[in-house]
């Protein structure tokens, strides 16, 4: 069978930890050809975002039309958009091409505290880009600031902060507890019908950069190679916990370094 196709809208991350480079990293090590339309340059490193450079709404959309156009696209993956101007070109791009499964990663704030999505945007990202998804992949800050509500601390917390994102028609929702601290990482999965929790162990590692990034980009790549969304979660689950094993051995630079494909 062909090397199936797979796209990452995102932004560049420059250290190579996070974004565009780790997605482009966990869909080709999951078998996945991945093609990249870049939304934002980030100047940074391990510790910060030093500065971003946006790309124009137009150009972005040139991109997904040009690559469209040619490439036989099997599934997308959205991370950083930045502000609504881009989330509207995104939202009005894709709209080409619903058959197109499509998981929204809802990046708002790097892990060195640096703001990746302006805080006006939530809404553009809730009412444009929600209802093309077919996956949404919040972390619990993520979740709580797309619920409107102050972020659960425990699991109990975390299901009624699912109840409350879960919408009519709405997409499924992998909604990730790594936050709430533990021995175990435990993620609420939604499938549209059932909500089941799924468990892996936490791996203690400073290297954890770009987490988010290679989970929803290793789904999208399940997707792309036709597994089902449970397939396809439970797979780049594992594969995120084999990147963050594995994490320890790089030593690139002097923050959160990334994991390691
Ligand atoms: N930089 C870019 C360009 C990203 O797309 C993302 C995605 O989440 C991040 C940074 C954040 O990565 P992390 O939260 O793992 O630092």
């Amino acid at each position: 069978m062909a090397v199936p196709i797979a796209l990452t809208i995102a932004g560049s991350d420059s250290g190579g930890g996070a974004g565009i480079q780790a997605d482009i990293k966990a869909m080709s090590a999951l078998g996945v050809y991945a093609a990249s339309v870049i939304t934002a340059l980030t100047a940074q490193n391990t510790r910060k975002v030093q500065s971003i450079f946006p790309v124009s709404p137009d150009f972005i959309q040139d991109q997904i039309h040009t690559v469209f156009e040619d490439l036989n696209i099997r599934a997308v993956k959205i991370g950083m958009l930045g502000d609504s101007t881009v989330i509207e070109a995104v939202a009005e791009a894709l709209r080409h091409y619903p058959v197109i499964p499509v998981v929204l990663d809802p990046v708002m704030v790097a892990k060195s505290g640096d703001k990746l999505l302006q805080p006006e945007a939530i809404d553009s990202l809730r009412d444009k880009l929600l209802p093309l998804a077919t996956v949404l992949t919040p972390n619990l800050p993520e979740a709580a600031v797309l619920a409107g509500q102050k972020e659960p601390r425990n699991l109990v917390e975390m299901k009624e902060l699912l109840e409350k994102l879960k919408q009519k028609n709405g997409p499924a929702i992998l909604l990730k507890g790594g936050h709430l601290g533990g021995a175990s990482s435990d993620d609420l999965f939604f499938d549209g019908q059932e909500t089941i929790c799924l468990a892996s162990p936490r791996i203690e590692t400073k290297n954890s950069h770009g987490t988010g990034c290679t989970l929803s980009a290793a789904i999208a790549a399940g997707l792309a190679r036709n597994l089902s969304l449970y397939e396809a979660v439970t797979t780049a689950k594992e594969y995120l916990t084999k990147a963050l094993s594995g994490a320890d051995c790089l030593s690139v630079g002097k923050g959160h370094g990334p994991v390691h494909h």
